[in-house]
């Protein structure tokens, strides 16, 4: 029997301002001592009021532009009230029945084809502190992260299959980082998701038991924990056993879901309105600065790099997979244009040699971007296309000027690195291979033409590689020719 699998995501991103939600503790708090980032507010002290944060609400309203959501005009802030020891007011500020953005979809590489997956909303929140566990079985906890803005993403269940999750996570997460709302930093939590699935019989036409998998924090857990998940259900429905309605969780050690509890329903959480922060009115003007505020999107910039500078479709994924490196680019052609070099060669060098460096030096593009100026790309390329240095040259002069941070060109010129030309020089070196191999000269004289090829090597060699062969065989030509009618 076939079975069908629905997975919706909810996507929690911590917001990148610099104060919290709803009070003004810094909301940077990674290298900070625990409980040095708190307040009344954020401690949950009687009495305390909160003030909400402008630019959370800001960013968060330009993420649901992002997602070709609607922007709620009227926006309430409600109290979800449960207890855990993390949670210092007893309820976390969040949104329910009027979530800031509503609507939008994502499009993804679905497993058949494009795919748009559809999002029911984005709404603000705060996040929770943060337990640690000690090796004598004791907790700690942590308030400097309670009350950081956070947004929840949460998506129709439009998911069919793991690796479809991971693509939309991944997205997502590109998304973000990219118009400057989240760090994209799941290690720290700062991006993490629960993944909801179900599964049911082929032909059945209600979805099945759902089952929710909290807090995973990478693209490659995601699809693991989906995958067990799966299977498990599966092997649940043949076997006859109900599924129940229930929060798992995803174990990386053993490559398994735990059960943890048995899901509570929105009732279970009585949420009612925010009784210190009256509803939020925003305006279609407000609306309309925040449309304005978003960039040209990762996909949009994809389409225009193919259209307008003629890359391949891989090469134009490849430059727009991160803000940094496309914008980079951008700025590389534009210098190049003056200099006669092609968009094409310019992303060659991006594609090639500099992801290479990258990768080698393990730094970040922005980071080896002050070093490596947009320019010098352009200029490489121009000594190239001109003759002036050889191809293995124009990667010696590149890595230098990766790792140095100086002009190709000052680079060529230090190092001695241009072609050597018909010339002088270049004659010099010919007549003394000529004397020097006299047998193969005697070969050459006598018919075996391809004997040149043996000079024109030693010449190479003599130079380094630096001249151009071409003009060598033209110059021993030349000089076996004038040899010969000499004698
Ligand atoms: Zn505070």
């Amino acid at each position: 029997m076939d079975y069908l699998v629905t997975i919706g995501l909810e996507i929690h991103a911590q917001i990148l301002t610099r104060s919290k939600m709803f009070c003004g503790c810094s909301a940077d708090y990674a290298d900070a001592p625990p409980n040095t980032h708190v307040c009344p507010v954020c401690m949950g002290l009687p009495g305390a009021l909160p003030t909400p944060n402008r630019r959370a609400i800001e960013l968060a309203a330009l993420t649901g532009l992002a997602l070709n959501c609607r922007i709620s005009h009227t926006n309430v802030i409600s109290r979800k009230n449960y207890f855990y020891a993390d949670l210092p007011s007893g309820y976390q500020r969040s949104q329910y029945d009027d979530p800031l953005c509503v609507d939008g979809w994502v499009e993804i590489e679905g497993d058949s084809g494009p795919k748009r997956i559809r999002l029911t909303r984005v709404h603000i929140e705060e996040d929770t502190g943060k337990l640690i566990h000690t090796n004598d079985g004791g907790s700690l906890v942590d308030f400097n992260r309670a009350g950081v803005p956070l947004m929840e993403i949460v998506s129709k269940p439009d998911i069919s299959s793991p690796e479809e999750a991971r693509r939309y996570f991944q997205k997502l997460r590109q998304i973000l980082v990219w118009i400057g709302v989240n760090s994209g930093d799941m290690e720290s939590g700062a991006l993490r998701c629960d993944a909801n699935v179900s599964v049911r019989p082929a032909g059945q036409q209600e979805y099945g038991a759902k089952v929710e998998i909290k807090n995973i924090n990478s693209f490659r857990f995601v699809e693991r924990a989906l995958a067990y998940e799966i299977e498990r259900q599966i092997r649940a429905l043949k076997a006859g056993e109900p599924i129940v309605q229930s929060t798992r969780g995803w174990d990386e050690i053993s490559g398994t879901t735990v059960a943890q509890r048995t899901k509570e329903f929105a009732e279970d959480y009585r949420y009612f309105p925010e009784p210190d922060i009256p509803p939020l009115h925003l305006t279609d003007a407000w609306i309309d600065e925040r449309r304005a505020e978003l960039p040209e999107l990762p996909d949009a910039r994809r389409i225009r790099f193919i259209e307008e500078y003629g890359l391949t479709a891989y090469d134009a994924s490849v430059l727009t997979d991160e803000r940094t490196v496309s914008d980079y680019y951008e700025q590389a052609v534009a210098a190049a244009r003056t200099r006669g070099v092609t968009p094409k060669e310019v992303a060659n060098w991006l594609t090639g040699e500099f992801f290479r460096l990258l990768k080698e030096t393990g730094e970040s593009p922005a980071h080896a971007a002050q070093r490596m100026r947009p320019e010098y790309i352009g200029e490489v390329q121009e000594l190239l296309n001109n003759g002036v240095i050889t191809r293995t040259s124009a990667k010696e002069a590149f890595e230098a000027a990766f790792r140095e941070g100086r002009s190709p060109a000052v680079i060529v010129a230090e190092r001695g690195l241009a072609v050597i030309g018909a010339g002088d020089a270049l004659t010099d070196l010919v007549r003394q291979v000529i004397a020097g191999n006299p047998k193969v000269v005697e070969e050459y004289r006598r018919g075996k033409l391809t004997a040149i090829k043996y000079l024109i090597g030693q010449v190479m060699k003599a130079t380094r590689g630096q001249a151009n062969p071409q003009a060598v065989q033209q110059a021993l030509e030349q000089e076996l020719a004038r040899e010969q009618t000499a004698c």
